[in-house]
């Protein structure tokens, strides 16, 4: 055992796959040191499903691997590179305060990735300081757990640590570092890296890589790498369609910012949808709207074909087929989006068959919402608990001419009454993290040192589909409309 390495009684049983890939693709690099480390709050839940023990995870030994202050044993620390689009500005990037420690191997037969982020600065880190604020890491804790809660793939928090340090940004900010639990780190950003600076046995290094990690399946296929683009399309189809279910945000959908593994992956100025409007944007750099709710689907494409283009010297010998399957792939996202998109709009109206004409019955109910300012979450969730006299449409003519044709729509179906009400309260959470929550108790945890409010919230958004009673005073929405709520990219 290296002097570095800790003592490995918490039940880390790491591999470092990635880190057998060509040096290219990263750094080997510890975390910086930090001074006077504190446990703020460790995910007992996932712990004890990644095969880890709570109790020893409280020890000071794992204090100084969260901290970045120790490597475990068996854990090999490292920068991942990566190169692409921000706000579509093509940019050679990199883990720039972040480090990969390995992979842990649970017991259910996973393989997942263990990243601190915070950790200090690396070769990718260009002009910045390495290091990541209280708020939003404990921020991207909430908001992560909340997504897992509500069923939507996503990198989850296992614990963060706040450093005792200080840096300055706007203003002063307490250091913090986040461990970071994904399927994996790789990114669109990370083929477009490949593509655009390795050789093309750099570049097919990292594709049988990533197939046998996330898609063995495609091992098998007769193109393996059509297989590969195919598959993450699909997932991509399936991740944005939850993400739009829900009133989820990202904001910042930038190809180093989207996972190979369609996990949601990144949460920096990510918000919730209270008032619908698909324009609404929270993040305070994306002044021109790029990334607004109702952009996100197109935005996917866009992304999925950076993607694609970089496996185009491994699709096929002649260019041009390569890229009649790259188009070919690309338009059947289209596709998969919206029969993905309408049948999960279908569950959240409770409806079991289909018709010709639920697309315009849901795009009705949108476009009132829309009109009317109505609350997203909190307009299924008055249709759920069959009360549409909480919504404030209520009074509105052409609202209550939408109510009956739905009324008669759900009289078209087999299925008893109950059967659709379960259907929809398991597809139309009651709770969402909204944005004047989360800001409460980051406020109360950063500023007061009160860490009660957030443990709270984070406890009623771990079953959102409950309808309990204690909920009922998370699901309010905020006084004035908060989507023009802005986040701050001082994540
Ligand atoms: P993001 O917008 O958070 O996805 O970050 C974009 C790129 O900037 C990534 O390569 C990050 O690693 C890097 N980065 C963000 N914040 C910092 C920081 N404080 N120090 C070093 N690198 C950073
Ligand atoms: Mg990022």
């Amino acid at each position: 055992m290296s002097e570095k390495q800790a003592k490995n009684d918490a039940g880390w049983k790491f591999d470092n796959s990635y880190s057998r890939l060509p040096n290219f693709f990263y750094t080997k690099i510890n975390p910086t040191p930090v001074s006077s480390p504190k446990l703020i709050i460790l995910n007992a839940p996932l712990a004890s499903s990644l095969g880890l023990d709570e109790g020893a995870l409280r020890s000071s030994d794992s204090l100084a691997i969260f901290a970045g202050n120790q490597i475990p044993d068996g854990g090999l620390s490292i920068a991942q590179a990566y190169a692409g689009h921000q706000f579509g500005q093509f940019n050679r990037l990199g883990d720039g305060r972040a480090h990969l420690l390995g992979e842990q191997l649970t017991p259910q037969g996973e393989r997942v990735d263990i990243q601190l982020k915070g950790s200090g600065k690396t070769p990718y880190s260009r002009y910045l300081d390495g290091r990541a604020g209280l708020g939003p890491m404990l921020r991207e804790y909430i908001i992560s757990e909340a997504m897992f809660a509500l069923g939507i793939p996503t990198t989850r928090s296992l614990a963060v640590v706040s450093t005792g340090e200080t840096f300055l940004r706007e203003t002063e900010q307490s250091g913090a570092i986040l461990t970071r639990v994904a399927a994996s780190h790789i990114r669109f950003a990370t083929f477009q890296y490949a593509s655009e600076f390795g050789t093309v046995d750099e570049l097919r290094a990292l594709a049988d890589y990533t197939v046998l990690r996330h898609f063995p399946e495609a091992t098998g296929a007769e193109n393996r790498y059509l297989a590969l683009l195919q598959e993450v399309i699909k997932r991509q189809a399936q991740l944005i369609v939850k993400w739009q279910l829900v009133g989820f945000v990202h904001g910042v959908m930038n190809t180093d910012n989207i996972a190979i593994s369609g996990e949601t992956i990144d949460y920096g100025p990510c918000a919730f949808l209270d008032v619908y409007e698909p324009g609404t944007v929270f993040s305070s750099r994306d002044s021109e709207g790029r990334y607004a709710y109702g952009k996100q689907p197109d935005i996917a494409a866009w992304n999925l074909t950076r993607f694609a283009e970089t496996l185009l010297p491994l699709l096929h010998d002649d260019e041009k087929q390569g890229a009649k399957l790259i188009e070919d792939a690309i338009s059947d996202f289209s596709e998969q989006y919206h029969s993905n998109w309408l049948s999960g709009m279908r569950s959240k109206l409770g409806i079991c068959n289909e018709e010709s004409e639920d697309d315009s019955l849901i795009e009705g109910l949108l476009h009132l919402m829309q009109t009317y300012r109505a609350d997203y979450t909190n307009t299924f969730r008055a249709l759920t608990l069959d009360r549409p006299e909480d919504t404030i449409m209520y009074d509105k003519l052409d609202f209550r001419q939408w109510y009956e044709l739905w009324q008669a729509r759900l009289s078209r179906q087999q299925e008893a009454k109950a059967f659709s009400h379960q259907l929809m309260s398991n597809n139309n959470p009651a709770i969402i993290p909204r944005n004047h929550r989360v800001e409460e108790a980051l406020t109360s945890a950063v500023v007061q040192g009160d860490y009660s409010v957030m443990e709270r919230l984070l406890d009623v958004l771990s079953s959102p589909y409950a309808y309990s009673a204690e909920q009922v005073e998370y699901a309010t929405p905020p006084v004035l409309s908060t989507n023009c709520y802005r986040t701050f990219c001082g994540t």
